[in-house]
């Protein structure tokens, strides 16, 4: 995902890298990592599981340790609630805000920044001043991104900014304003925010019609034509959501540019990503978290819940279901599927070179290469302080969009290693014709269901509302519950849920955190 900036990019001209030969090319170690698909194909074929010994008594389970689960769990503990354990498949919790580490640096194996927060994302703000982030009126240097930020290769050339720049006409540019002056009118209505459910009130009447529309069918009503302003707007939902410009909604590809202002600092970034927030978070709450414990069934019992894990069964007055939202038909007993709702594919990959390939020019924190299927790659090196880099961390993003989802995963799940490696390669090679005599490894993460798809009428849809409602003791906690996949989302629905099931249980919050942000 990439920062928003606005429509205007200056140039910054760089040598043209065409016409360098391919020389030797180096073997490239790796593999999968983090193949789950085994285990979570064995609850959906309802398979069944050996003993458990005797449930266990717990107030609260929650289930998943993604962004939202452990902001869940954040949230109890600092309204003074201490009996609730968290339960998470993995060896670690972050799911989709995952990290890696090795002798080069930490890297991401998803989410990768956090924008600075804007005044209505209080709760952002407060989880970033508890981890230092925020001190003494600003933000750490350390973790506002370095310069340069962005660049774009585009006719064979980088160029600053990702809007494109280089050959951009005198129409395209005129396309660009009017573009920027639509989306402004849009966030003067107010309906779209970060997170989404403050605008929800006032999404309504002809913003509703968004919702019903496609992106791309959005730009050919207005009459935008410009082949740079598609490409951009088709590469924003890719990167936001797995989704092209065919996918997306109209709303949810006009939120990723409405809902924040310009940025004047930031975003804020660490080597790992948003595993940086992780690493604070399981640290602070490491006693209620137990990792390998699949979840395979949660179903009432008497007035409380019964949560079977792989590990132990637990009987709890509440429930928050943190989990992707695609489990909750195969996990929860009697809980009806969600049609409406589909699921993008991604693949990560954690390229560790040798030194960076001649000719790369100064490397951005996020580099994208025009026209390419994939997203472009971060560099996990970036906000060092060493003045000298020659061994580095590139993490790549492909977004599986352009199909339908099932199938999509489908193939993915049928392919090997090495299909996956030479397509990054290839797709590198674009813009870096001789990578390959730098690439060391190349680690491969294939997520079938990496995030929600804000598609048409996903945003008004009965399966999300069913969601945002909750069975009474059991609330549903991820970002899938708006429609699209950001920490703010994660964090505002893990929040909210947490809210919910002490209120359902009797518990009050500390007068303190009343004051904050309301659902
Ligand atoms: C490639 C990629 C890049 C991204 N980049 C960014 C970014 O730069 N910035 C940003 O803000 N957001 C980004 N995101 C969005 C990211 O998804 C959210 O920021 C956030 O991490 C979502 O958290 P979550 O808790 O809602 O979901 P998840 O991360 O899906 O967490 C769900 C958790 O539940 C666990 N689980 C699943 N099934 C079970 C079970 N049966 N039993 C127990 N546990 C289970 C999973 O292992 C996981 O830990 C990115 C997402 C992807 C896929």
């Amino acid at each position: 995902m990439r920062t928003r900036r606005e429509l205007v990019a200056g140039l910054v001209g760089a040598p043209a890298l065409v016409g360098l030969e391919r020389k030797t090319e180096r073997p490239i170690a790796g593999g999968f990592v983090f193949e789950a698909q085994e285990r979570g194909h064995r609850i959906r074929d309802g398979a069944g599981y050996g003993r458990v010994g005797e449930p266990r008594r717990m107030p609260v389970v929650i289930v998943g340790g993604g962004m939202a689960g452990l902001c869940a769990a954040w949230w109890l503990e600092r309204s003074g609630f201490r009996d609730f354990v968290l339960l998470e498949m993995e060896a670690a919790a972050g799911g989709n805000s995952r990290f890696g580490e090795n002798a080069v640096s930490a890297y991401p194996w998803g989410a990768h920044y956090i924008p600075v927060p804007n005044t209505e994302s209080v709760l952002v703000r407060e989880i970033l001043t508890e981890f230092g982030a925020w001190a003494d009126g600003q933000w750490d240097e350390r973790f506002l991104c370095h310069s340069p930020q962005e660049r774009l290769f585009l006719h064979g050339r980088w160029q600053e900014g990702i809007e494109p720049e280089v050959g951009a006409t005198a129409a395209d540019h005129a396309e660009y304003r009017r573009f920027a002056e639509r989306v402004a009118e849009l966030r003067a209505t107010g309906a779209f925010t970060i997170p989404m459910a403050l605008g929800e009130g006032k999404f309504g009447g002809r913003l509703a019609e968004l919702d019903r529309l496609s992106f791309g069918a959005w730009l050919d009503r207005e009459r935008f034509r410009s082949a740079y302003l598609r490409w951009f707007c088709d590469y924003s939902t890719r990167d936001d959501y797995g989704a092209g410009l065919g996918e997306a909604s109209a709303w949810a590809g006009l939120h990723y540019f409405a809902a924040r202002e310009h940025e004047e600092k930031g975003p804020l970034t660490w080597p790992e990503g948003n595993g940086w927030l992780v690493r604070k978070l399981t640290g602070k709450l490491g006693r209620y978290i137990r990792t390998g414990q699949l979840v395979r069934r949660v179903a009432r019992q008497g007035t409380g819940w019964r949560v079977e894990a792989e590990g132990a069964v637990w009987l709890a007055e509440g429930v928050i279901f943190a989990a992707p939202t695609y489990l909750a038909p195969h996990l929860i007993d009697g809980f009806a599927p969600l049609p409406t709702l589909q699921y993008s594919p991604w693949v990560v990959s954690n390229l560790t070179l040798e030194r960076v390939p001649d000719g790369a020019g100064e490397v951005a924190w996020d580099n994208v290469i025009y026209g390419s299927p994939g997203l472009g790659y971060v560099s996990a090196t970036h906000q060092s302080l060493r003045t000298r880099i020659d061994r580095t961390v590139w993490t790549h993003y492909w977004a599986l969009a352009g199909g339908n989802p099932r199938e999509l995963r489908k193939n993915l799940l049928a392919s090997r290693w090495e299909d996956w490696r030479d397509r990054v390669m290839a797709d590198l090679r674009r813009a870096h014709p001789r990578i390959g005599e730098c690439v060391e490894r190349v680690d491969i993460y294939r997520n079938g269901h990496a995030m929600c798809r804000p598609g048409v009428g996903v945003r008004g849809s009965y399966d999300l509302r069913r969601l945002r409602e909750g069975l009474g003791g059991l609330q549903f906690a991820h970002a899938d519950l708006s429609g699209f996949s950001i920490f703010e989302e994660a964090q505002y629905w893990g929040v909210r849920a947490a809210r919910r099931i002490l209120g359902r249980i009797g518990r009050e919050e500390k007068k303190s955190d009343r004051s904050n942000q309301r659902n």
